[in-house]
This record gives structure tokens, C-alpha cells and sequence, in this order.
């Protein structure tokens, strides 16, 4: 597998991140009026509450929407490639890949499924991301 540029990793961040390693896809869900949220950040948009919590998604969701980028060319992807913004099944979306698909085939609505890669990271520790595909 090729390397990927590890992401941004800070305090707000670690949980989600700690979750794709236990191939776990984890949302935060405010404890004062239970919304959920993606990605994460450590206040509440509609209550200000600083207390959350992580619950685990499902993995299913939907294609939202999608672009397929050509320029600049980023030696750590393999050409051609699909961002994809995924409407998970718990209502919050979240920005991916979309793989095992033609880009031709790729549709706004589709029905996708996570599943999780391991990739040398650009550190000493080995990174997991999320990924999706067709799902049923
Ligand atoms: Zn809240």
C-alpha cells in the first residue's frame, strides 16, 4: 500500500482516529441535546454544551455528492480517484474515498458501506483510514 499524508491529529480529533484503527467509524454526539456532529470539534453548534460523547456508525450511508480530481497530481493517490461526501445512515456526513467503482458508475443517492485500509503513514505509526464502497 502506498503512503498517505497522515491527517491533522489534535485533542478534538484523537477519538475519531483512535476509532478507525479498532475499524470502528465514530461520531460525536452532544450530551446536552444529543445532536450529532461531523467532524469533530468541541462545542455544540446548537446548544454550546462541551460535553459529548462517541457513538459507533453503522457504516451505511448514501452518496451525497462527489468530484473526481485531476490536478494536482499527488504521488500518494492512484489515478483516478473519487472524494466522495457520504450521508451516513445516523444523518451526518463525512468526506472519504469512494473505491471499487468505475468513476463513470459513481451516482449522487448510491448506497455505499464503509470499510477500512491500512496505509504507511507519513510518521512511524501505521494509519487507518476509512473508506467506502458500493454497499447493498
Ligand atoms: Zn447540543
Amino acid at each position: 500500500m502506498t503512503a498517505r499524508l497522515a491527517p491533522p491529529i489534535s485533542p478534538d480529533t484523537e477519538f475519531f482516529w483512535n476509532g478507525l484503527r479498532e475499524h470502528k467509524l465514530l461520531i460525536q454526539r452532544c450530551k446536552g441535546c444529543g445532536t450529532l456532529r461531523n467532524p469533530p470539534r468541541p462545542m455544540c453548534p446548537h446548544c454550546r454544551s462541551l460535553d459529548w460523547e462517541a457513538i459507533e456508525s453503522s457504516g451505511r450511508g448514501t452518496v451525497y455528492s462527489y468530484v473526481i480530481p485531476h490536478e494536482p497530481k499527488f504521488p500518494f493517490f492512484e489515478y483516478p480517484y473519487i472524494v466522495v461526501l457520504v450521508e451516513l445512515a445516523e444523518g451526518v456526513r463525512l468526506v472519504s474515498n469512494l473505491c471499487e467503482i468505475d468513476p463513470a458508475d459513481v451516482e449522487v443517492g448510491m448506497p455505499v458501506e464503509v470499510f477500512y485500509q491500512n496505509f504507511d503513514g507519513t510518521g512511524t505509526e501505521e494509519l487507518v483510514l476509512h473508506q467506502f464502497r458500493p454497499g447493498s
